[in-house]
């Protein structure tokens, strides 16, 4: 997204550095379930803003793809009303950005697993949703909720992903999409049970392994997407050769920098995701290779 306001010294000057290294076609928003319009009335206790604050900052850090920290929020009951939907044609871009992603990251699994890949969505959301795996709020980033089979996104975390933890552009954005989708794809495979077996965290505990998967299948999709000629064909298409956007992003999210981010000392006893050079690293042997069969994390431990 190019915003065109120039703000001097200001965080807008993150948004005006961006590159769009994709080019896709808008317009396609068959994985999306846009839930903008409901409000939760009601919905998770208010945290404090210190710990609205690290929860955003550590969103990854506490291992909220699978248990711990969705399914840790309070939850209260929730009302959810139609209200009207306030937006901006950049936000709509955006969510056509979301769907072109989301439709051709789908399209490479049913290439590569055929009939055992099932279709699922994203559930776009603002402030508060409630998923089968309890209620989440936007500061808890993106998530794959396995209850439910499904990817919940708020588009504020990609303003979260530039500003925050300095990872702005396309590109990287769709590496956080994709990352989710990798989920799904172990929870297909059953994969993600083995986290459910032993929920342990650390360096290299099976949640580190399952994170570091999630960021190689995320590979996998990019290596698919770096192929030419695909936007023709009405998918989504990446500048050749610069994945230095993705590989940004997976280093921002590392553990140990969200920890140095969040004022303590790096402790790898309390890993969940894995280190920057680790995320880095899976991520590149996805894309470069294009293959899932080289994204086996858990023999590494
Ligand atoms: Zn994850």
């Amino acid at each position: 997204m190019h915003v065109r306001r120039q703000e001097a010294g200001s965080v807008l000057e993150y948004t005006l550095a961006w590159r769009e290294l994709m080019r896709w076609t808008p317009g396609d928003r068959g994985s999306i379930e846009d839930l903008r319009g409901r409000r939760g009335i009601g919905g998770a206790a208010p945290l404090g803003i210190g710990g609205l604050l690290l929860v955003a900052a550590l969103s990854y850090f506490t291992g909220i793809d699978f248990t711990s920290i969705v399914g840790n929020l309070p939850v209260t009951p929730t009302e959810e009303t139609s209200g009207e939907l306030v937006t901006t044609p950049e936000e709509e871009r955006m969510v056509d950005f979301v769907g072109a992603v989301a439709t051709d990251t789908q399209e490479t699994w049913v290439r590569l697993l055929g009939p055992r890949y099932e279709r699922t969505v994203v559930s776009l959301f603002r402030d508060a949703v409630q998923s089968a795996c309890g209620t989440a709020e936007s500061a808890t980033g993106p998530f794959y909720c396995p209850g439910d089979r499904k990817v919940y996104l708020d588009l504020g975390f990609f303003a979260e992903l530039s500003q925050r933890f300095g990872a702005p552009g396309d590109f990287a954005q769709a590496y956080v999409i994709a990352h989710e989708f990798g989920h799904h794809v172990q929870n297909l495979l059953g994969t993600s049970a083995r986290v459910q077996e032993d929920p342990r965290p650390g360096a290299n505990s099976a949640s580190v392994a399952l994170e570091l998967q999630a960021d190689c299948y995320a590979g996998v999709w990019g290596h698919d997407a770096s192929q030419q000629g695909r936007l023709g064909a009405g998918r989504v298409e990446l500048e050749p050769g610069d994945a230095d956007e993705a590989l940004r992003a997976a280093a921002a999210i590392g553990d140990d920098r969200l920890q140095r981010m969040g004022g303590g000392r790096v402790a790898p006893e309390r890993f969940t995701h894995g280190s920057s050079a680790e995320r880095m690293e899976w991520f590149n042997r996805g894309m470069q290779t294009g293959d899932p069969a080289q994204c086996d994390t858990f023999a590494r431990r």
